[in-house]
């Protein structure tokens, strides 16, 4: 090859290439896909895998590397992972044809997928318990929208979203992608990246309102949107950038996508990203699910209903009739043990209805889909029956959906057989019995040779001669053999009519027939043949399900609802929870809760049973509040949480970890935890926490339930006593909401006094021996004491180190009596108690300026003669 030439190859490549620029393209050679040049350099190192050369591109090496075919799922999500986009460029034909057209000629190859992080839908590359959401964010003049789908399940949703409330309906929802317009701002990209989503930005074009309409009304063939209700123009630039971008990554095979569900601003209780983080809702903080609440309450028997359950965690109603339908259903299950014992025990046979209806409409689904349909449908039927005339309202809803699909289960039931192979291209999935010609076809390519010495019978006997034999070789194919003997009689009338000579050897002559030439054929073409039936049914079967896909899709819901409604039963029965009463009024009033997590973590453990406590915020209208003290480690932490968590539980509709609850309905939730490491988003720890107060302090109606957890922390004392302060003032005053608030600030025990919706409460411990024992027990009225030292010390603080500060304690805490001066000078000074040397603990050093401020009553001191004091304690210095 001379060093500036391209292949026609290379050619094909870099033609493909230049229209993905943006991803790593997986070129289709053979049984592997290869990477080159700068897309090679780079999933080489991703994937660790050997970078290698091959031939020459304007005079330089060109870098590859490849992965198998067969290999490719698991590397797709790794490079997907690390933030990847990937085209797949498959072979669009037959290499043979390619080879018809001339020797320099190229296999026409194709980008039949764009793979992205908001498109995938292999049950490899997903987490089946879990959503994954590609939203679009569209912004027309002031109004904005953000739509969203998980294209794995087909659902599609939009709403009404100005930018402020893009931050947490992001945190909601979690995408794994969000779409925006070319040139957005970077604001948005930067919420979408806190959420670690990968941002994709799209031409303006795709958000063009008129466009998107079009294409929305010819996706669901329809004349005008408004069947499906009046969107907003930026509504249908979203949901149209969405199809769009789906449309390019599918190369044109739309998913299976629903008519667009309206999301109700306000339907959901209001929760913030930094409220979901730190409640620890879907995610723990460590990231996983493990940990999570969601984890924590899941019973769920199928996927479907996992994906619902963290649906309904992350979007709590704030409509008391759906709460009080939900619950509803929930203590029918926990009364009708029996029925939802064999309701959950069909559920668990339930697969994957939706992912596989999604799969096989991209056309990217095999037979095992269709059985995961037939299954699923099946199991359906059986629950239906089951639930005839069972339930409340919203079961029996459900029930209902799960019928009308028979005439999908009888032919399935008919065409397919029990346990159906991933793959259609590998055949072996269409039951015996179904297709007489498939069963021939199968017959010969298995029985070739009981066919043929069925023949070989056949002739022996139609010619009398016994020894005649039927044959195959390589050259000939198959053929009948008889010795020189007879060969005159083959050769002569009647048998020459039916046996054409092919061939003399030194002791037999050799024939064929029409009939053993037909055989040959289709013995040797049966398999192929066999696999394309197979193929023609499959696509039947497809077509079926896909022509059915909307009643389908119904029952996966209704499947989902059922699940979901009979986990929290068992949940609650399990647990020995309690329904929740949430009404309309303010109320606050929680007997003996617990936190779910918590409590979990600590049966694990096998530690000491979880303390329940009640929480009764006593002012019967907001505000309502509970400041509460304890020393470190009492569990105020604990307590903030699970009322928050009982909140939230009880709004999804579950019944609730406590003896008894009773809530006013909350309509925004909001918790802060004092200066939390941020440290990866380059922000100050303080900054981060008082962004996050101010943004409660803004938005907190009388309806928000709040708790702040030691905010102030992060910074010095007098700073954050004073800003612990105001914030709480600012709660009671300002928002008049309901809230629980942990301070290690004594001092502002004191507000108690001073507003009335305010009231002291307290973490027990009992001191024994100069150690503290945590009660874990929260009763009304101010902590006396802190008991930090004595924390410190069972965290294994050297014993100097305690009593160096057991001596610091008992200064400052002295110089608290004297009014605060002597306080204020220590605290000026205490660089000086740095830890002193083992040998060397002495009492504190007083300075002269201690000294003479010791003798000074402030309150006696006249104006000239402070200022005298001044001048002299400078003079001092
Ligand atoms: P704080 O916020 O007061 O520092 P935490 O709420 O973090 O304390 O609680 C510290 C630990 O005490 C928790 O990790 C948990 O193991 C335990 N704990 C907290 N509350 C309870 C409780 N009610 N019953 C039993 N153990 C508890």
């Amino acid at each position: 090859m001379t060093d500036d030439s391209v292949t026609p190859m290379m050619a094909q490549y870099l033609e493909i290439k230049a229209q993905y620029a943006d991803a790593i393209l997986f070129y289709r050679m053979g049984d592997f896909y290869e990477m080159f040049f700068d897309d090679a350099v780079a999933a080489s190192e991703a994937l660790d895998i050997a970078l290698t050369k091959r031939g020459f591109h304007l005079g330089e090496p060109i870098p590859m590397c490849g992965v198998p075919v067969v290999a490719a799922e698991g590397h797709l999500l790794s490079l997907i992972r690390k933030g990847f986009r990937v085209a797949i460029a498959e072979q669009m034909e037959d290499p043979a044809e390619a080879k018809k057209r001339g020797s320099k000629s190229v296999v026409r190859r194709d980008v039949v997928r764009l793979v992205t992080p908001g498109t995938l839908t292999e049950d490899s590359l997903l987490e089946a318990r879990r959503h994954n959401f590609l939203c679009a964010w569209a912004e027309i003049r002031e109004e904005g929208a953000l739509a969203w789908t998980d294209i794995s399940t087909g659902e599609l949703r939009v709403m009404p979203c100005t930018r402020p409330r893009l931050a947490p309906e992001l945190a909601r929802l979690m995408p794994r992608e969000i779409l925006v317009a070319e040139m957005a701002e970077a604001s948005v990209r930067d919420v979408a990246a806190d959420l670690g989503a990968a941002v994709t930005e799209i031409a303006r074009a795709a958000f063009d309102s008129a466009g998107a309409e079009r294409r929305l009304c010819t996706l669901w063939q329809v004349a005008t949107l408004d069947a499906f209700g009046a969107y907003g123009r930026a509504e249908i630039a979203a949901m149209g950038a969405l199809v769009d971008y789906l449309d390019l990554t599918q190369r044109g095979k739309l998913p299976l996508l629903r008519p667009p569900v309206r999301e109700a601003l306000g339907g959901a209780m209001l929760i913030d990203a930094a409220t979901r983080r730190n409640l620890e809702i879907t995610t723990s903080m460590s990231g996983g699910r493990t940990g999570s609440l969601l984890e924590a309450v899941d019973r769920t028997a199928t996927a479907g209903g996992a994906r619902l359950l963290e649906r309904r965690l992350s979007a709590p109603s704030r409509d008391l009739s759906v709460i009080d339908a939900r619950l509803d259903s929930v203590a029918y299950l926990i009364e009708h043990s029996a029925l939802r014992a064999s309701l959950r025990e069909a559920l668990r046979r339930v697969p994957d209805i939706d992912r596989a209806l999604s799969r096989l409409a991209l056309d990217r689904g095999g037979p095992r889909d269709l059985a995961a349909i037939r299954n699923g449908l099946f199991q359906a039927q059986l629950i239906a029956e089951r639930m005839a005339g069972n339930g409340d309202a919203v079961l029996q809803e459900a029930a209902e959906s799960l019928i009308g699909n028979d005439e999908v289960i009888s032919i399935l039931n008919q065409s397919l057989i029990e346990d159906p192979p991933l793959l259609a291209r590998d055949g072996g999935f269409v039951a015996a019995g179904f297709d007489p010609d498939l069963d021939e076809t199968r017959k010969l390519r298995d029985e070739g040779r009981a066919v043929i010495a069925g023949m070989q019978a056949q002739y022996a006997s139609e010619t009398g001669v016994q020894s005649l034999k039927i044959k195959h070789n390589n050259v000939l194919g198959y053929f009948i053999e008889v010795t020189a003997t007879h060969a005159e009689k083959m050769m002569s009338q009647p048998l020459c009519e039916t046996f054409i000579h092919r061939q003399t050897t030194a002791n037999q002559v050799r024939f064929t027939t029409l009939a053993l030439s037909e055989l040959e054929t289709r013995i040797l073409n049966a398999g192929n043949h066999a696999l394309e039936l197979e193929k023609q049914h499959f696509n039947r079967m497809r077509n079926l399900v896909l022509a059915t896909a909307g009643t389908i899709g119904i029952a996966a819901r209704g499947l989902a609802e059922l699940d979901v409604a009979a986990a929290f039963a068992d949940l609650a029965s399990g647990e020995g929870w309690a329904r929740p009463k949430v009404d309309a009024t303010h109320a606050f009033h929680i007997e003996a809760g617990r936190h779910p997590v918590v409590e979990r973590a600590l049966r694990r453990q096998g530690a000491a049973a979880f303390v329940a406590n009640d929480c009764a915020l006593t002012a019967q209208d907001a505000p309502a509040i509970w400041l509460l003290t304890g020393p470190n480690m009492a569990g105020k932490s604990t307590f903030l949480r699970q009322n928050a968590l009982i909140t939230l539980l009880a709004q999804c509709g579950s019944f609730v970890p406590a003896a008894a609850a009773h809530i006013g309905l909350v309509s925004q939730l909001f918790s802060r935890v004092g200066a939390s490491d941020d440290l990866a988003r380059g922000r100050s720890t303080f900054m981060v926490e008082m962004v996050e107060t101010a943004a409660i302090l803004n938005q907190a109606d009388d309806r928000a339930f709040v708790i702040l957890d030691e905010i102030g922390r992060g910074t010095a004392t007098y700073d954050g006593l004073s800003i612990a302060w105001a914030t709480l003032e600012h709660l009671h005053d300002a928002n008049r909401c309901r809230a629980l608030f942990a301070t290690h600030y004594h001092e502002m025990t004191s507000l108690a006094q001073k507003l009335s919706g305010v009231e002291n409460a307290t973490v027990s411990v009992k001191e024994w021996k100069g150690d503290v024992i945590f009660l874990h027990e929260v009763r009304r009225g101010a902590a006396d004491r802190s008991y930090g030292v004595q924390v410190a010390k069972l965290a294994g603080l050297p014993e100097p180190v305690i009593e160096r500060a057991k001596v610091v304690l008992e200064a400052l805490e002295s110089g608290d009596r004297d009014g605060g001066a002597r306080r204020k000078t220590l605290v000026d000074d205490l660089p000086l108690f740095r830890v002193a040397p083992q040998a060397t603990i002495t009492p504190a050093r007083t300075s002269v300026l201690e000294d003479r401020l010791k003798d000074i009553n402030p309150d006696e001191l006249s104006p000239i003669a402070a200022l005298n004091l001044v001048y002299e304690l400078k003079k001092a210095l």
